[in-house]
């Protein structure tokens, strides 16, 4: 079993395959032109792997993979493979824009994969396009439907935006309810990659925002995810993930490892290390040190709490490095 610093069993582990994405998303890298690709120093897929099955056999049980853009990486149902088969049990997911999955959902389940959260920020194709400035909501719809048509289980995740979304909130959590498939509304977390000026709305001007149609009862944190769920009364239910609030710290489960091997103990800070020596030497035994070392100083709390107002300092990490 893996203990951090502060008592709490770390049993997730979240992997950022390549920093490269399709999208330019306001929230996440919008000043990137579309041609910027990132000068990675990729990890290959037989490397992380190593780290991966290590820290499996350490007590990760959950592995969530995720980037930039997943989909972008070739030879992805592989990696999942080589993971589900050192652990067919593993809770296998993945994180996407989808718009690239209308093509791959299938050999992604064959592989594997049993859960895919899909981003979903408007279902007005102009509003699509302003959030991530590309003609994007015909293939992701494309890519929900066919990932539902597969078997895989979908969540999907928005990050209401204040005059660009907002509006929208109602009207994803119905396209969800009518699919049969749970929503996560995320608070916009402050990064100094963001566009300058945007704004999110809080966990509970989000919950107005549904309260507005619906009534809704408080259910809770199941286990250790950052989402709290609620329950309208015909049974559906959603979730809100509010880090401004930051109560899930207490109960964080989670570390991320990059595309290039950093691991990473908390989203908000910067704090990292390598495990990129130790495996490309396939000395496993010192990258699972690193491992314990990274756990042993997991900070305690993120502090988004600090910068809702934008006065103060916010994260210098980038999302699409990290994973989000
Ligand atoms: N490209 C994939 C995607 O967009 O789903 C996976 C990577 S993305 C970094 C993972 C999640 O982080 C997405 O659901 C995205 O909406 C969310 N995200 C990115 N930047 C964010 C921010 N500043 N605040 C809140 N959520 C953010
Ligand atoms: Fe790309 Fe995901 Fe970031 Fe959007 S949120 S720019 S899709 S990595």
């Amino acid at each position: 079993m893996l203990i951090d610093g502060h008592n709490r069993v770390v049993n997730y582990l979240r992997v950022s395959v390549t920093e490269r994405c399709n999208f330019r998303c306001q929230y996440c890298m919008p000043d990137k032109p579309f041609s910027w690709v990132p000068r990675e120093n990729l990890l290959s897929f037989e490397e992380l792997f190593l780290f991966i099955r290590a820290a499996m056999d350490e007590g990760i049980t959950k592995v969530r993979i995720t980037g930039g853009e997943p989909l972008l990486r070739e030879g992805l149902d592989k990696f999942i493979e080589m993971i589900y088969n050192h652990n067919p049990d593993v809770d296998l997911a993945l994180t996407t824009n989808g718009y690239l999955l209308k093509q791959v959902a299938g050999k992604l389940k064959e592989a594997g994969l049993k859960r895919l959260n899909i981003s979903l920020d408007s279902l007005r194709p102009e509003t699509a396009r302003q959030i991530a400035q590309k003609d994007v909501l015909k293939d992701v719809l494309a890519g929900i439907d066919e990932a539902l048509a597969v078997g895989l289980k979908v969540k999907i995740n928005m990050v209401p935006l204040k005059g660009i979304n907002d509006d929208e909130i109602v009207d994803i959590l119905d396209f969800c309810k009518a699919r049969g498939i749970e929503v996560r509304f995320i608070e916009y977390m402050e990064n100094a990659l963001a566009k300058d000026n945007l704004k999110g709305l809080l966990g509970k001007e989000i919950l107005e925002k549904v309260k507005e149609k619906y009534v809704i009862k408080k259910v809770g944190r199941e286990g250790s995810s950052p989402s709290f769920s609620y329950l309208l009364e015909d049974g559906y239910k959603f979730g809100l993930i509010d880090p401004h609030k930051h109560d899930f710290c207490e109960t964080c489960n989670r570390i991320r490892l990059t595309a290039e091997g950093y691991l990473i103990p908390c989203l908000y800070f910067d704090e990292a290390m390598s495990i990129k020596d130790a495996v490309q030497a396939g000395d496993v035994p010192r990258a699972v040190e690193v491992l314990k070392t990274v756990l042993r100083d997991k900070p305690k709390e993120n502090r988004w709490s600090d910068t809702a107002d934008q006065t103060n300092e916010t994260s210098s990490r980038a999302f699409y490095e990290t994973g989000g």
